[in-house]
C-alpha cells in the first residue's frame, strides 16, 4: 500500500508570503521498513545455530548420552558454530561495502587475475566432489574499484555453482568483454532455480531450500553480496536458469579505460 506521510514545514517570507516546504518521506520510511526487517532477519538467523548449540551443550551437561552420541553431538556444534562464523563473516563484509564506496579509492586490475584466485579459492571444495572448474577468458581486461571485493564476488557465484552442483560434473567460468562491458559468467549443470524464486535468490538470508542449506553450511547471504558489489563498481548481476539444467550468473562490470599514461614509441 501506500504509505505517504508528508512533513510541511510552513515558513514566514517578507510579511506577505508563506513559504511551504512539503517533502516526500516515502523513501524514508521504505529505507526505515528495510533496516528493521534487516535486524529482525539477523535476529531469527543468529537464534538458529544458538539455539542448536544451547540445546546440545545441555544435552551434554546432563551426561546421560552414550559416548557415541555426545561425540556426534560435538560435531554438530562444529557444524553450528562454524556456521555462526561464516555468517558473522559475511554480515561483516556486507556492512563494509554498504558503508563505503569502492570507487572512492579506486584501483585497477585485471580481471583474469580475479577469476585465477576465485577459482583457486574453490579447488578443496570442488576437488571434494570431483567438479571441474574451466576458466575460460576469451577477452582480457582490467576493472576499477576493490579487487578485493569483486574476487570474492566471484568467488561466491563459484561456491555456489560447486555446492548447487551434483559430483562429477562441471562449472565453467567465462570472461569475454562486450561494448566496455566485463563478463563474467558462471555456468553449473546443477539443480537449477525456479523461475519464481530468481529474483528472491538475491535477497539477504534467502534460501530455496533451508533445510539442504543448514547441510551444505549456506548463509543466504552470498548473493546479496555479489549484488552490493555489482552495483557498487556500477555493474549488475543476472540470472539464467532451469531447474533440473542449471544455472548461469553474470556479473558485469564496466572495463577501465585503456591506461593514459603509456607512453608511445
Ligand atoms: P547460500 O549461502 O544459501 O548459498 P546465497 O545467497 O549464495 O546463499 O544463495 C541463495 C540461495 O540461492 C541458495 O540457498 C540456493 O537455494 C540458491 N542458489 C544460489 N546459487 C545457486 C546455484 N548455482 N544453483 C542453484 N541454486 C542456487
Amino acid at each position: 500500500g501506500h504509505d505517504v506521510q508528508l512533513r510541511v514545514r510552513v515558513a514566514p517570507l517578507g510579511n506577505r508570503f508563506m513559504l511551504v516546504l512539503a517533502t516526500d518521506r516515502t523513501e524514508e520510511l521504505r529505507l526505515a521498513g528495510v533496516r528493521r526487517d534487516f535486524v529482525a532477519n539477523i535476529s531469527h538467523e543468529l537464534k538458529t545455530p544458538i539455539g542448536a548449540l544451547q540445546v546440545l551443550a545441555e544435552a551434554i551437561e546432563a551426561g546421560a548420552e552414550e559416548p557415541e552420541r555426545v561425540r556426534s553431538f560435538a560435531q554438530r556444534m562444529q557444524v553450528e558454530a562454524d556456521r555462526l562464523g561464516r555468517m558473522t563473516k559475511e554480515l561483516i563484509d556486507l556492512s563494509r561495502i554498504q558503508a563505503d564506496d569502492p570507487l572512492d579509492h579506486a584501483e585497477r586490475f585485471p580481471i583474469a587475475q580475479v577469476v585465477d584466485v576465485a577459482v583457486d579459492r574453490n579447488r578443496v571444495l570442488a576437488d571434494a566432489k570431483r567438479i571441474r572448474i574451466m576458466p575460460r577468458v576469451l577477452e582480457e581486461a582490467d576493472v576499477l574499484g576493490s579487487e578485493e571485493l569483486v574476487t570474492m564476488a566471484v568467488q561466491n557465484l563459484i561456491s555456489n555453482a560447486v555446492q548447487y552442483s551434483p559430483e562429477a560434473t562441471h562449472v565453467g567460468v567465462g570472461v569475454r568483454v562486450v561494448d566496455d562491458v566485463v563478463e563474467v559468467a558462471i555456468t553449473d549443470k546443477g539443480v537449477g532455480i525456479p523461475a519464481d524464486e530468481q529474483e528472491r535468490v538475491f535477497e539477504r538470508f534467502y534460501r530455496i531450500d533451508p533445510a539442504r542449506s543448514r547441510v551444505t553450511g549456506g548463509t543466504g547471504l552470498g548473493l546479496s553480496i555479489v549484488k552490493h558489489v555489482a552495483a557498487s563498481h556500477g555493474g549488475e548481476v543476472s540470472l539464467w536458469s532451469r531447474p533440473g539444467q542449471g544455472s548461469t550468473f553474470t556479473l558485469r562490470l564496466p572495463a577501465a579505460a585503456a591506461p593514459a599514461h603509456k607512453e608511445t614509441p
